[in-house]
């Protein structure tokens, strides 16, 4: 059997590279011309593979192998950066002002582009096809969804879907590997309050949108607190409030954002009519118009528990010492949630963080690193799980 941890090791310098490179050149969602472009250069060097451009704006799709034997395994990494600048002084520190990849998103490239070179290796032993799947937009655009519209999950359509996410929330040799709901459904709540403004000093003669607001907030915190079940898990987060100029005046409106996950598909649907309704019958109580406004991010990620079993078997297999957490889940959204939705799959945490290096801030702080170790662990678990699904 093909140690692919051995091969990993081995890669490590290319894959390593490839990551300070793409780390160098951050690029926003729906922007990674650059990033796709190399990605087409690296995939161009393995012979026989089918690369296809523009799938979901600058997503790149590879198949390799593809003669119609065998299950057909999906396998994505994401490639967008975010909007943020970098604080960390490391060689390879972005040269994209006010752009940074705080999430791991380049890891995660470079950890696809070397499952690549070492499936495209092994392609005699393989029975089946592996789509390779390097998707833009991840951070909140709509990346897998505008993808899954181009077809992706169509010629050939895949069997299993397996993707991967370094994490920072825990040490090297951790794996989250768990089945069920993993990540969150997320959708986000626009709450506009019309009143009518005038002289701070007169609030008789106005309709005062901020106090209306203000009860809103507090009226939504008890959607969680007092009408979920305390089994269940859900969060109501009101995350910006925009309303008035200056002291004196009273303005006539006042505009809210804020976000909402939860797990199970009741929990999310109490809790969006709830929003709706609070906001609405407060800003009522308060003599206010109120127009609610609620969009989709993506339905909770669910991984299969028998793709998930197996990926748990190869991982015990490769990682004999490591932590293999089967239980684990993050309120975090993932937009591969629309692709497993449709396609049996699991979604794999790698372990990235290394505090006694000072590689351990937080996704999407400025100074979010990784210990590059991971990238190893990554690209080989992927492969092996790869394979074994393609061995069936
Ligand atoms: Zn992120
Ligand atoms: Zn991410």
């Amino acid at each position: 059997m093909t140690d692919y941890v051995a091969k990993a090791r081995e890669l490590f310098p290319y894959t390593q590279k490839l990551r300070r490179e793409f780390h160098r050149h951050p690029e926003l969602g729906f922007q990674e011309i650059r990033t796709a472009r190399r990605i087409v250069e690296e995939l161009s060097q393995l012979p026989g593979l089918e690369v296809q451009t523009g799938v979901g704006v600058t997503g790149v799709v590879a198949l390799l192998g593809g003669d119609g034997r065998g299950p057909v395994v999906l396998l994505r990494v994401d490639m967008d950066a975010l909007p943020m600048s970098e604080e960390n002084d490391v060689p390879y520190v972005s040269q994209n002002a006010g752009v940074m990849h705080a999430c791991g998103h380049d890891g995660h490239v470079a950890m696809g582009l070397a499952a690549a070179k070492m499936l495209h290796a092994e392609r005699e032993n393989l029975a089946g096809t592996v789509k390779f799947v390097f998707q833009p937009a991840e951070e909140g655009d709509g990346g897998a969804a505008r993808m899954v519209e181009d077809g992706v999950l169509e010629n050939p359509r895949p069997d299993y879907a397996l993707a991967l996410h370094l994490w920072n929330e825990k040490p090297l040799d951790w794996y989250g590997v768990a089945a069920g709901p993993t990540m969150a459904a997320a959708e986000t709540f626009s709450i506009t309050i019309t009143g009518k403004g005038g002289h701070g000093a007169a609030p008789h003669t106005t309709v005062d949108p901020i106090v209306a607001a203000s009860h809103i907030v507090t009226s939504l915190q008890s959607i969680v607190s007092r009408e979920i079940d305390p089994i269940d898990t859900g969060v109501v987060s009101v995350t910006s409030i925009h309303g008035g100029t200056t002291h004196n005046i009273i303005p006539p409106r006042v505009e809210m954002l804020g976000t909402t996950r939860s797990f199970e598909p009741e929990v999310r649907e109490l809790i969006l009519k709830r929003v709706r309704q609070i906001a609405t019958s407060v800003a009522e109580t308060f003599r206010c118009q109120v127009k609610v406004e609620v969009a989709d991010v993506c339905p909770a990620l669910v991984n299969d528990p028998e793709v998930t079993a197996r990926a748990q078997k190869v991982a015990r297999r490769i990682f004999p010492n490591a932590t293999i957490a089967t239980e684990y889940q993050t309120m975090g959204a993932e937009d591969m949630a629309w692709m497993m939705d449709e396609i049996p799959g699991t979604y794999i945490l790698i372990g990235s963080a290394n505090p006694a290096k000072g590689l351990d801030a937080k996704h999407h702080h400025p100074r979010f690193d990784f210990d590059e170790e991971a990238l190893v662990n990554g690209a080989a678990l992927i492969s092996a799980v790869a394979a074994d699904l393609l061995r069936q």
